[in-house]
């Protein structure tokens, strides 16, 4: 039979890593077999399940690139088919009625756990039991008619034909319960596979209070959804290999489940950062114009960037861009009345004989031509003079004309002030910040 598989979410109002890295898993390995990856909205919770709440989950498959096959199944609309089931379960004798805890309420509909003790190969972590002993008989429909998430979760899937479960290992557990209820319903029970935990540096699971937790965060934290999405392939699956940077092709040609590992998976934010920056930098240069375009658009300093300059300024930093965000801190470039940072004045020019070597280099920038390179002559020529060695008159050099210690090439950055502004600024800083 060919595989079926399915993203389950129950729509919250944010998407969590774990949660959309169960979907690419699913996704990765239903392409790579050439089956079906459908979608199921599991919104029974009415309060939670809003239409904003499912927009959520569309919207950060849909960033991501997680197309699904068939039209989605809401859980809602299958009350009914829940409702029966829960029925024939009760006739067939593998569940009874109690008014559980005595409440008054009514009744519930309690499903029978078989007795036995029970085992099932987990695509991923092995065999796993559990001893009847453990496992006590679970509610399957609620005095009020609702179904509880196992019911409704075991009976879709088998509505909906799915062969392999994948999914994050918060559910081992249930899983043992799942089955009894594919067995008792007749149905085939499905391959289960269960991905291991992801986890924090203290190697608790990774949560919102660890740092960006959720899918729209990260798209606004200016990640691009390609490095996202090949970073949570890496947390817990390899290729096999130390390849680390793969397109969506390579790996739904490389995504088998045996290489998913069982162990925990730690979440490591640099290195995302840091595939994310490889990513950045081989996007063509017009793309990354426009995203940054439409980052500055949002600032206040926004709209005094020209065009050319900006598109220049691109060029200049695209290579360094961590993120999307990055443009954040072009604004020297931009404006005349530039903030200064006060540690990196102290440091760099707020000391004994920096005024003399910025006032030399400013006189010889004065009639230079203001390539990168006579740049570079001038300033390295300020510096053999005075015994200085080479690059010591950058940082000076850059805090004074950019406000900032960091920034890109420091010949690059000052030809692309222009000379007007560098000399201006040099003056300004010699004035008020040298002594
Ligand atoms: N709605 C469940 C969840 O998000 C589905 C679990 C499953 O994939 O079976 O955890």
């Amino acid at each position: 039979m060919s595989v079926r598989v399915r993203f389950a979410p129950s729509p919250t109002g944010q998407v969590h890593i774990g949660n959309i890295r169960a979907a690419i898993f699913n996704w990765l390995f239903a392409r790579h077999e050439c089956g079906k990856f459908l979608l199921r909205i599991e919104d029974t919770d009415r309060e939670r399940s809003t239409p904003e709440a499912v927009q959520t989950v569309l919207d950060a498959m849909n960033w991501l690139g997680l197309t699904y096959d068939e039209a989605p199944l809401y859980q809602s609309t299958r009350l009914d088919a829940h409702r029966e089931a829960a029925e024939t379960l009760l006739k067939a004798g593998h569940a009874y009625k109690e008014d559980k805890g005595g409440t008054g309420k009514g009744e519930c509909i309690i499903f029978k756990m078989p007795g036995k003790d029970m085992m099932f190969k987990d695509v991923i972590k092995g065999e796993l039991r559990k001893s009847a002993k453990d496992m006590s008989d679970l509610v399957i429909l609620r005095s009020d008619g609702t179904p509880t998430f196992h019911l409704a979760n075991v009976l879709d899937d088998i509505q909906m034909n799915i062969t392999h479960i994948i999914r994050g290992d918060d559910h081992v557990e249930n899983t043992y319960r799942h089955i009894a209820l594919f067995q008792a319903l007749g149905a085939t029970v499905p391959a289960y596979g269960h991905l291991p935990m992801i986890i924090n540096q203290q190697g608790k699971p990774y949560s919102k209070r660890d740092g960006a937790a959720f899918v729209g965060e990260f798209r606004e934290k200016g990640f691009m959804a390609e490095a996202l999405f090949n970073y949570l392939t890496l947390l817990g699956w390899s290729p096999g290999d130390d390849r680390e940077k793969m397109s969506k092709d390579v790996l739904v040609s490389l995504f088998t489940l045996d290489r998913v590992k069982s162990g925990p998976a730690q979440m490591d934010i640099k290195k995302l950062t840091h595939l994310n920056a490889m990513y950045i930098a081989e996007m063509p240069l017009d793309q990354f114009i426009q995203k940054e375009r439409s980052v500055v658009s949002r600032l206040e300093w926004g709209n005094a960037c020209g065009e050319n300059l900006f598109k220049e300024v691109c060029k200049l930093m695209q290579s360094r861009a961590h993120t999307f965000t990055a443009a954040e801190e072009w604004k020297y470039f931009f404006v005349s009345d530039i903030a200064y940072d006060e540690k990196a004045v102290k440091k760099n020019l707020n000391k004994e004989g920096v005024k003399q070597l910025l006032i030399k280099a400013k006189e010889r920038l004065a009639t230079a031509d203001f390539s990168a390179k006579s740049i570079e002559d001038i300033i390295r020529g300020v510096e053999k003079e005075n015994g200085m060695g080479e690059g010591k008159l950058n940082q000076p050099v850059r805090v004074a004309v950019t406000g900032t210690s960091i920034g890109a090439g420091i010949y690059e950055t000052v030809a692309l002030l222009g000379q007007q502004c560098v000399l201006k600024r040099l003056g300004y800083a010699i004035e008020h910040f040298c002594i």
